[in-house]
Order: structure tokens, then C-alpha cells, then sequence
């Protein structure tokens, strides 16, 4: 379908984009590779459009004192490119590299996708399991919201109206942890049916720490909290099964074309299984 008329312009610095995020009937737009489609399909209507994706503000991979930050507006190319990236959190270009196409991934943004918050998108599951904290600014000013309080279901985040999501930080690993994306993916789009972020440290032949991000499965992604009971265990077979089972138990998961219910749990247990023990083995 053809987008019913909007006006297109271009922030010319943040502030202009702060001020197009508190203005009614305007939509920010970074890569496009969400929004096209919503304006193409009508589904989105707003009078007027504007570009946010080449600011300099929202771009870059910095070290932080705390961690690596990114800037929303980074393209999914520009974190597989990032030797600093695949230093700290080498599960970033992991995931990454399964994200849509290369033209989704050249022109699609870390912060784009992020705010979209689509339940099936892979770097959710990513920024829970790394415990990232998402800073959200307006005209009113700066705030952090954790990522485990951010996604609050289909297409919606805590973000507030006219608020843009401006940097990712993602903390230090813990010392010695290992990480692993595993997903499903749905085959045409590559969307995950299912997908799993695990972070596993690993010391003394036991688990120090464990964190589990579930995309895909439910209609929020979602962070597994019971895969904190691994630590103080070995990580062995019969204790990830019984960790990727508790992990998912009590899940209303989503039924669409692509999956059933049933399958979409059974395909769960296997990623969250796969992810603790990748992660497990590389960790040390
Ligand atoms: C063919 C195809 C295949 C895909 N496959 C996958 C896949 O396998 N896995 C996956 O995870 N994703 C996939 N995607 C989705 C893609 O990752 C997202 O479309 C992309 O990340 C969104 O980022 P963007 O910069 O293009 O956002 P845009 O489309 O520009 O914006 C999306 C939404 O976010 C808002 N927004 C953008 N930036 C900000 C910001 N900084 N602050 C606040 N709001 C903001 C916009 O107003 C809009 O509502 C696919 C997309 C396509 C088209």
C-alpha cells in the first residue's frame, strides 16, 4: 500500500529531535526498517516524520566507566563492526549477525528496534540477560530505566510520549562469564520464534552467575529469573535441562501461523538449554 501523506524533515540536532518526540501527530523515524512498514500498511499515520538516524549524538560505541555504551541511533552494521563491542560483549555481534538482512542490518538501529519493542525481535532477549540500563531523555530532562522494567508488552515500553531512547549501556560482564544467543527464527524474516540471551559465569567448576533473556515465546520478552538457582551448582546436562525447563514453566506463550503454543514451549526449553550450555563452556 501506498502511506497516506506525511511531511518528511530532519532534526538538526537533539534538541530538534527532543522537540519532535513532544509534538502530537509527529513520529521520529531512525532506520525505517520498522516504521516503513507500519506507514506503508497505514498502521501508522502521522502528519509528520522526522528523521532522527544521522545525529551524532545517538551514534557511536563508547567504554564507559560502568560498561560499553551505545547510541540509540547505531546501526545494527556499525555494532558488527565494533572491535570494542566484540571485546566486551561478544554476544551483541552474535546476535546481530542474525538479525533480518544486510539491508535490514545496514540501515536498521539498535534503539529503533529496541523502542518497537516487537515480541519476536532478537535483541531484547540480549539487553535483559545483560542486565543493560536504557537512558530515555526528553525537554524535561534524563532518566535510566533498567532494561528488565523497559519492555511492558507487544509494542510497548516504559517510554513516555515524548520521550527518545538515547544510549544503551551495557555493564561489564562478570568476571569470567561466557554468553551465548540461541534462537529459532522464523525462516523468511529471521524474526526469532524463539530466542535466548544467557550470560554464565563459571568458577571453581561452579556457577557464580546466571542470567536468562527470553524472546519470541510470550508476548513480552521476558527475563527468567529462576536461572539465578544454578549458582553454587556445576553446570552440568541433567542440571541445564532442569534449568531450561524451570526457566519457561508457567509461560502463556504465543500461538501465530508460524507456531503453536506447545511447539513454541518445546522450541524454548531447547534454546534456553543450548544458550546455558554454550555460555557454560565458554565461560572461564
Ligand atoms: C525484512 C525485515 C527483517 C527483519 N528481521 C528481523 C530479525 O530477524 N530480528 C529482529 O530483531 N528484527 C528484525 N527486523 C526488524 C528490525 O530489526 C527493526 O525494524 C529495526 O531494528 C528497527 O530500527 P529502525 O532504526 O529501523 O527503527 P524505525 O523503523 O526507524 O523506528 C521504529 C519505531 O521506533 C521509534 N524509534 C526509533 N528510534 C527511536 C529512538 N531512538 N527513541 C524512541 N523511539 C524511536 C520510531 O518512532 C518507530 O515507532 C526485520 C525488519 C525487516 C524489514
Amino acid at each position: 500500500m501506498i502511506p497516506a501523506a506525511f511531511e518528511y524533515t530532519r532534526a538538526r540536532s537533539l534538541a530538534d529531535a527532543l522537540k519532535a518526540a513532544g509534538t502530537r501527530g509527529t513520529k521520529v523515524i531512525a532506520g525505517g526498517q520498522s516504521l516503513v512498514p507500519l506507514l506503508r500498511f497505514r498502521l501508522a499515520q502521522p502528519s509528520v516524520v522526522v528523521d532522527i538516524g544521522h545525529l551524532p549524538q545517538l551514534q557511536g560505541i563508547k567504554r564507559a566507566k560502568q560498561g560499553t555504551v551505545i547510541g540509540a541511533a547505531t546501526t545494527y552494521r556499525d555494532l558488527l563492526d565494533s572491535k570494542l563491542l566484540h571485546n566486551t560483549h561478544p554476544i551483541i555481534a552474535e546476535t546481530t549477525a542474525g538479525i533480518g538482512d544486510r539491508q535490514v542490518r545496514n540501515r536498521g538501529t539498535i534503539g529503533g528496534g529496541l523502542a518497537h519493542a516487537d515480541p519476536a525481535s532478537d535483541m531484547p532477549a540480549v539487553v535483559l540477560a545483560l542486565d543493560a540500563v536504557l537512558t530515555l531523555q526528553s525537554r524535561r530532562g534524563k532518566r535510566s530505566v533498567p532494561a528488565r522494567k523497559f519492555f511492558k508488552g507487544p509494542f510497548a515500553t516504559a517510554m513516555k510520549k515524548d520521550e527518545l531512547l538515547t544510549e544503551i549501556l551495557l555493564p561489564f560482564l562478570p568476571q569470567g562469564a561466557g554468553t551465548a544467543y540461541e534462537s529459532f527464527e522464523q525462516a523468511a524474516s529471521g524474526y526469532a520464534l524463539v530466542g535466548v540471551a544467557a550470560v554464565v559465569a563459571v568458577s571453581g567448576g561452579a556457577v557464580t552467575h546466571a542470567a536468562v533473556g527470553i524472546t519470541g515465546l510470550a508476548d513480552t520478552p521476558f527475563f527468567a529469573a529462576s536461572a539465578a538457582k544454578l549458582i553454587g551448582r556445576t553446570p552440568n546436562k541433567e542440571i541445564l535441562r532442569a534449568a531450561a525447563a524451570a526457566a519457561v514453566e508457567g509461560v502463556s506463550a504465543n500461538e501465530d501461523i508460524h507456531a503453536s503454543a506447545e511447539y513454541r514451549l518445546h522450541l524454548a526449553r531447547v534454546a534456553v538449554r543450548k544458550a546455558l550450555t554454550t555460555a557454560a563452556g565458554r565461560a572461564g
